[in-house]
């Protein structure tokens, strides 16, 4: 068995990015790049939509699964593998907030 590398080229091929889900801001498609999760539609020409969501937080990588789920319903299951600053593991749900006119994820214990 043997089909992983045109597997993996497919998914990194410049046009064709994973798309995970839908904008909250303009109903675009939300795509996975190396470190954000970010609105398709982040040009000036379309729309200049600013959702952008950083990837990893407290250490942990935000899977797209996750990020689906955090788009469509608002927040996400408890996630665990987050590390505080003091080095501790702890796991939250997280919910994603608005403010102004920039988009966070904020823990939810
Ligand atoms: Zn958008």
């Amino acid at each position: 068995m043997c089909f992983g590398v045109i597997e993996i080229a497919v998914l990194f091929k410049g046009e064709d990015m994973n798309v995970v889900g839908k904008c909250p801001n303009c109903g675009g498609k939300v795509v996975e790049s190396k470190f954000f999760y970010g609105c398709q539609n982040w040009r000036k020409e379309d729309g200049a939509c600013p959702f952008k969501l950083q990837k990893t937080l407290a250490q942990k990588k935000i899977s797209p699964l996750d990020m689906r789920e955090i788009l469509e319903q608002g927040e996400s299951k408890k996630l665990q593998g987050f590390k505080s600053k003091k080095g501790e593991f702890f796991s939250a749900a997280l919910k994603l907030v608005k403010m102004e006119r920039y988009w966070f994820l904020k823990f939810l214990p």
